[in-house]
């Protein structure tokens, strides 16, 4: 496959970007080679600077549930800009938006529009503390929450632990507020609680854990964490950036059946344009200025043209059936493959839900926390990246980074996908071994 022209673009973008790119995981570091630049996107498919066509399973991340350039996103977004840009002055498109969020969502009663996930769980965050009045926070080892600073920290090997700063940059003081302790580990948020009696204002999860792998906890544990923070006067939230949208049109909170006490939304809620939300209770909700103290403010929030990006990918979701669909077209898939690895005794598995898959290398069982994760998952991920880059699969290039299906993905499509991934890890059972 020729890459010449991607190569040439990187050594350009090397010049302006740190790593050449302007998020840090698009680099490639993880896995062999450079990154492809990508010059346009259809349906499942995305196309690079060389005309090489791939199967895209990254979907930008997650933001695109319907696929590359959907024409009802595209008119919507054409339309809006048709009337220009931004105005910093509510507009309608904002009320159209949080109508059919919140009408069709039993978990919040307000909320804000941001413009990122990042911003969305940082506020959350600010919220917590404000209307509880207390600073210390507890996060989970194994989730992401953006790049705010004191949700950038790694835990020692303890159950519960003071986050140490796990960038440069941010100071260990910010940090002491954090309070990392293991996922799926009850007596760990039981000793958090004891240890720092009335001084933590919440529980942060990623209820579906899909940054670090796919981590799928149990709605028992999930159940136990809204209980023991109210029992300890401290609230709920459930960071559903990712799972927002993505698993039903209620997200986790209403897959699982559990009212978390503050939601943050991102990634598909802007339809591809870049929009965060979080929300509560209209009481909790009340806190944010100007109806209460708790100051977040934006100079782009709500933009017109995200809005309407985001109102014509949800008018699509809340269709009937749409994820029953989607998690159908899933399942065929994954099974596929998971027959393939069964009848050649690979050591891989793929959790799923919804339409989020994940490929990894390891021994049976549920992973659910880091600590499962097989230690050699790199260099397996990197084998198979490369061969299914090669062969028109492209997916995030990191073998942390979970898959994501949309509704562009035909039965037909996946079916080739599949068969290109038997054909592939084939290869790396041959080169590598994969028993
Ligand atoms: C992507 C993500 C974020 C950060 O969102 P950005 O839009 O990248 O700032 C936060 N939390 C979760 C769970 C995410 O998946």
């Amino acid at each position: 496959m020729n890459k010449s022209k991607s190569s040439e673009l990187y050594k350009t973008s090397s010049k302006y970007f740190p790593g050449g790119v302007n998020s840090p995981v698009r680099a490639f570091k993880s896995v062999d080679g450079t990154p492809v630049f990508i010059t346009k996107g259809n349906g499942a498919f995305v196309t690079d600077a060389d005309g090489n066509e791939y199967i895209d399973f990254c979907a930008s991340w997650g933001p695109l549930i319907l696929g590359h350039n959907n024409k009802k996103i595209k008119d919507a977004v054409v339309a809006a800009a048709e009337h220009g840009l931004s105005f910093g002055a509510p507009t309608i498109q904002e009320n159209e938006l949080a109508e059919l969020l919140i009408n069709n969502n039993r978990f919040v009663e307000k909320i804000r529009f941001v413009s990122s996930g990042t911003e969305a769980v940082m506020s959350a965050i600010r919220l917590a503390r404000g209307y509880t009045g207390r600073d210390k926070i507890i996060k989970f080892e194994g989730c992401y929450h953006g790049h705010a600073d004191h949700l950038l920290v790694k835990a020692g090997s303890g159950l519960v632990t003071f986050g140490s700063s796990s960038s440069a940059g941010v100071p260990e003081s910010f940090v002491n507020e954090t309070l990392v302790v293991t996922i799926n580990n009850k007596e760990a948020v039981l000793k958090a609680f004891e240890d720092y009696k009335d001084q933590v204002a919440c529980i942060i999860i990623e209820p579906i854990p899909a940054n670090n792998g796919l981590l799928l906890q149990d709605k028992e544990y999930l159940q136990f964490l809204k209980d023991t923070a109210k029992a300890n006067g401290a609230l709920l939230i459930f960071d559903e950036v990712i799972s927002g949208f993505r698993v039903g049109f209620e997200g986790a909170a209403g897959l699982y059946n559990i009212q978390p006490d503050i939601v943050t939304y991102g990634k598909i809620i802007g339809g591809g344009m870049p929009v965060g939300c979080y929300g509560a209770s209209a009481e909790i909700m009340s806190c944010i200025a100007p109806d209460g103290d708790v100051y977040q403010a934006g100079t782009l929030s709500g933009n017109p043209v995200a809005m309407s990006a985001g109102k014509a990918t949800l008018d699509i979701l809340i269709q009937d059936g749409f994820y029953k669909d989607q998690e159908k077209r899933t399942l065929d898939f994954v099974q596929i493959l998971k027959d393939h690895i069964s009848s050649n005794g690979y050591k891989l598995k793929i959790p799923t839900v919804g339409s989020i898959f994940w490929i990894t290398y390891g021994e049976e069982g549920k992973i659910q926390n880091p600590d499962q994760i097989d230690a050699e998952v790199g260099k397996y991920f990197k084998a198979i990246f490369g061969r299914l880059l090669n062969k028109g699969v492209y997916l995030g290039p990191s073998g942390y980074e979970v898959g994501f299906i949309s509704a562009a993905h035909t039965p037909e499509i996946l079916k080739k996908a599949a068969s290109i991934l038997i054909e592939v890890l084939d290869e790396v059972n041959n080169d590598i071994g994969l028993k």
